[in-house]
């Protein structure tokens, strides 16, 4: 049997209006936008990990936000399990938000201070009325254990200021899972907690994931933590997806300059390798007004004429290997 659909995009867009000062608006009634997200599209298999990969300004973030429908998007559709939840709202959509959870990249603002680690991890239990008092305090010490919380007696009256930041991190994780979601947005989670605490949070999520056949969006700017723990990589650019495919195919035949240079970001012990690395050039541009045609033009090293008027767009280059250069 083939593999199940969980989550498919199609064409999504979200565009900001730019908060403009007074004068501005007095002298210019042209409105502009932000182009956060320009047109995405991408499908993710239950079970499987998509990891979002790009600088940040790319859209990655704003991607998650819109997938666990904390915003609207401007265009395009979101299809979970099939069904279309672009727009649900009311009870549809408070059902779908258990489904689909969201774990935040900084774990020192995503906690409450006021509000002891039981009670945060068994709020999401109370507000879906899925479980009070006993029963509740039951599943939130039983979570609590799972993700390393132990005593989960002590961590449960525990303040967030008494914990580390990968602790604190571990009751996001809890958080997220406390519903038992079928869809995380990861985003950026192991970003802010210390060096040597991240490999065992990406274990955590991955025995998490396994144990009950979990599908991850996991949302990060560092490649090296996308090879270790996705299937699938979509590079993102400037609100675009540039490059999606296996991971493998990502690694061993990389398509677009763009993913060429963020794989040389990553440390290697060979000299030989390292001398073949492509630098990236000077910023990421605006989203407000992108560069035409190749929006990653101004900064790549094979530019030619057509790259600065024609939009490329995603081609097959391999099995499931999609890359969008006119290379
Ligand atoms: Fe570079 Fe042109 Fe490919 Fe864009 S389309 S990545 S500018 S070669």
């Amino acid at each position: 049997m083939g593999k199940m659909v969980e989550l498919k995009v199609v064409d999504l867009k979200k565009y900001f209006p730019v908060q403009k000062g007074f004068l501005e608006r007095v002298f210019s009634r042209k409105i502009e936008y932000v182009q956060a997200v320009n047109g995405i599209s991408f499908e993710i298999n239950r079970g499987e990990v998509f990891g979002l990969v790009g600088e940040s300004g790319c859209g990655k973030t704003t991607t998650g936000r819109l997938i666990v429908r904390l915003i609207e998007p401007t265009d395009g559709r979101i299809f979970f399990k099939g069904e279309d939840v672009t727009f649900l709202q009311g009870e549809k959509l408070r059902e779908l938000r258990k489904k689909i959870q969201i774990i935040f990249q900084n774990p020192y603002a995503s906690l409450n201070p006021r509000m002891k680690i039981g009670e945060a991890v068994g709020h999401p239990l109370e507000i879906h009325r899925v479980a009070m008092g006993e029963r509740k305090k039951k599943l939130v010490l039983e979570m609590l254990e799972k993700v390393g919380l132990e005593p989960a007696e002590k961590f449960y009256d525990a303040y967030p200021f008494e914990l580390s930041g990968g602790q604190r991190q571990r009751v996001a994780i809890a958080r997220a899972m406390i519903l038992n979601p079928e869809l995380v947005v990861a985003d950026e989670p192991i970003s802010m907690i210390d060096v040597s605490l991240r490999a065992k949070i990406l274990e955590l999520m991955l025995m998490l994931k396994d144990e009950s056949n979990l599908t991850y969006i996991f949302i990060t700017h560092d490649l090296a933590v996308a090879k270790y723990i996705s299937d699938w990589i979509g590079i993102m650019y400037l609100g675009e997806i540039v490059e999606i495919g296996r991971k493998e195919q990502i690694f061993s035949s990389p398509g677009h300059p763009y993913t060429r240079a963020l794989l040389s970001a990553i440390p290697v012990p060979d000299p030989a390798r390292a001398k073949k690395n492509v630098q990236l050039r000077g910023e990421v541009p605006s989203s407000i007004n992108p560069p035409s045609g190749c929006r990653f033009h101004p900064r790549c090293n094979f530019a030619m004429e057509k790259c600065r008027t024609l939009k490329p767009t995603l081609k097959l280059v391999g099995k499931d290997h999609y890359v969008a250069c006119h290379l």
